[in-house]
């Protein structure tokens, strides 16, 4: 399996960020979560073929997190490269509902030209070969949800957007990568901040926790209070890559 994180960042602008995206390869199928602004032109540079990616998931309907939708629908039918491929969406209750308003917003131009099939997770489960991804609420809004990707012994698990909860830590438990929202260096509400994340990794029993969704802010401090709790930290960067 591998994991890169397209996207490390919100929706403010940064230079070095941008908004939150996970492109994850199990054996010769390819999933992205989130479609965080810009994430088209970060797949290009990480030599990835939005074409090919074969599902996408959503964690939430906030715009740094879906803005790119429609530019995807849009440039998949292209016609020196359409899309070959089913479109399979993966996300909240009202992930149909928020294609229906796209397409009522912008028309032809983004209709499919290939099948669109919708998987609402929760309750469903996306099974692929050796894995299996299912979805968990989180404290963030009231569609919100993490993923968590189970098979061959290993276990991740993707907060999203979230405030610390006790759930978050049972679906956590003993993850061999734990990726949570650090989005701020000081408390607030709908977020955590790395020292919260560095509490919640250590109460999972968590063997690497990977820190990302950060808003363009002085984390330095933070990050090393956070390690005091928690040593196995590191901050994502657009580009990373692990390979596990
Ligand atoms: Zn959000
Ligand atoms: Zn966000």
């Amino acid at each position: 399996m591998e994991l890169l994180f397209v996207g490390t960042g919100v929706g403010v602008p940064n230079r070095e960020r941008i908004g939150s995206s996970l492109y994850i390869k199990i054996n010769h199928i390819s999933l992205l979560i989130d479609l965080a602004p810009g994430v088209l032109r970060r797949l290009e540079e990480l030599n990835i073929r939005y074409q090919d990616i074969d599902y996408f998931l959503i964690t939430h309907f906030h715009v740094d997190h879906i803005l790119e939708l429609p530019l995807l629908l849009f440039v998949a039918k292209y016609p020196l490269d359409p899309r070959q491929k089913a479109w399979q969406f993966c996300g909240p209750r009202g992930i149909d509902k928020l294609f229906d308003k796209l397409l009522y917003a912008y028309g032809k131009q983004i209709a499919p030209d290939v099948p669109i099939n919708f998987i609402e997770m929760p309750p469903n489960t996306l099974y692929l070969p050796g894995y299996a991804v299912t979805a968990f609420r989180t404290v963030h809004t009231r569609e919100s949800h993490g993923y968590k990707i189970e098979g061959r012994g290993k276990k991740i698990v993707y907060s999203g957007d979230t405030e610390f909860s006790i759930s978050l830590i049972e679906v956590s438990e003993s993850a061999d990568i734990l990726i949570l929202e650090a989005s701020f260096p000081f408390d607030t509400t709908g977020h955590m901040t790395p020292e919260r994340a560095a509490e919640l990794a250590r109460e999972a029993h968590a063997k690497r926790l990977i820190l990302t969704h950060m808003y363009p802010l002085k984390f330095d401090v933070a990050i090393e209070r956070a390690k005091q709790i928690f040593p196995n930290i590191e901050v994502a960067y657009d580009g990373l890559k692990i390979v596990l």
